[in-house]
């Protein structure tokens, strides 16, 4: 049985998730961004939680880690880099690692950029990622804490993954990342015509998470460092992709 999936919008724009291997009925919150809008989610499934598995150290991904492992005695899940800022870590991994939910498993990966320890959660088999701050639709994490080389290496890995496969980010910042992305690759076709279905999407108040691999290789400028219409927009034609990359983050830092 396939892992099943909650989407729980939180906060003003946070997303949360509870994800349940449908065989053992273990299931996980990724991030804690609001305890009662997740308790609100158990109690209307009737869903346990057995673990919470933390991306990142933000208030807004790890904040209400305690209070639900007051509450459920689950167990916390998160990165090996920043397990001193993790309340209530109990195991700490990174890369390759491999986590298991039942009999579902995600290997880890590292990604260091928006935070010095990100870490994302790749159900492979189930086609799944937990992408936290690292990826948004159209755009990525700001660079509080890694630098521009970084952040385009942490980024080639989620391009890596098969094309097909959904990325459940944390933020629902999509209308905003669209109008960027059109500002630094405007003759993109594809990303026109996103833009366009994104707006209606959000004028009926529908979420625009998760995205996918192939649709962010089309349209989300943070991963098209290597694409020559938007080096020439940005007038690098022939720079490191790493260059590119930085100066469309510095522009976004900017917008
Ligand atoms: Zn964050
Ligand atoms: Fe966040």
């Amino acid at each position: 049985m396939a892992l099943e999936i909650l989407q729980i919008p939180c906060l003003s724009d946070n997303y949360g998730y509870l994800i349940r291997d449908g065989e053992t009925g273990e299931t996980a919150a990724i991030d804690t961004p609001d305890v009662n809008a997740i308790n609100q989610a158990l109690g209307e499934t009737g869903w346990t939680l057995t673990y919470i598995f933390n991306t990142h150290h933000h208030w807004d991904h790890a904040g209400g880690n305690l209070a639900l492992k007051e509450q459920w005695s689950c167990e916390i899940i998160g990165p090996k880099a920043e397990a001193d800022r993790i309340p209530g870590l109990d195991r700490a991994v990174g890369q390759d690692d491999v986590v298991m939910l039942g009999k579902s498993s995600a290997i880890i990966y590292d990604t260091p950029g928006h935070t010095s320890g990100h870490i994302v959660y790749h159900f492979e088999e189930d086609g799944a990622a937990f992408v936290g701050d690292t990826i948004f639709a159209m755009g990525c994490g700001r660079l509080f804490e890694g630098t521009p080389a970084q952040m385009w290496a942490s980024l080639s890995k989620i391009a890596s993954m098969p094309k097909a496969t959904k990325l459940y980010c944390a933020h629902e910042y999509t209308q905003a990342n669209a109008a960027f992305a059109l500002s630094v690759d405007p003759h993109n076709e594809a990303l026109k015509k996103r833009a366009a279905e994104v707006d209606q999407l959000r004028a009926a108040g529908t979420p625009t998470v998760p995205t996918d691999v192939a649709r962010e290789l089309a349209t989300n400028p943070f991963l098209r460092a290597e694409d020559k219409g938007l080096q020439a927009a940005l007038e690098l034609v022939g720079s490191d992709p790493v260059e590119v990359f930085a100066e469309t983050r510095r522009r976004k830092d900017n917008f």
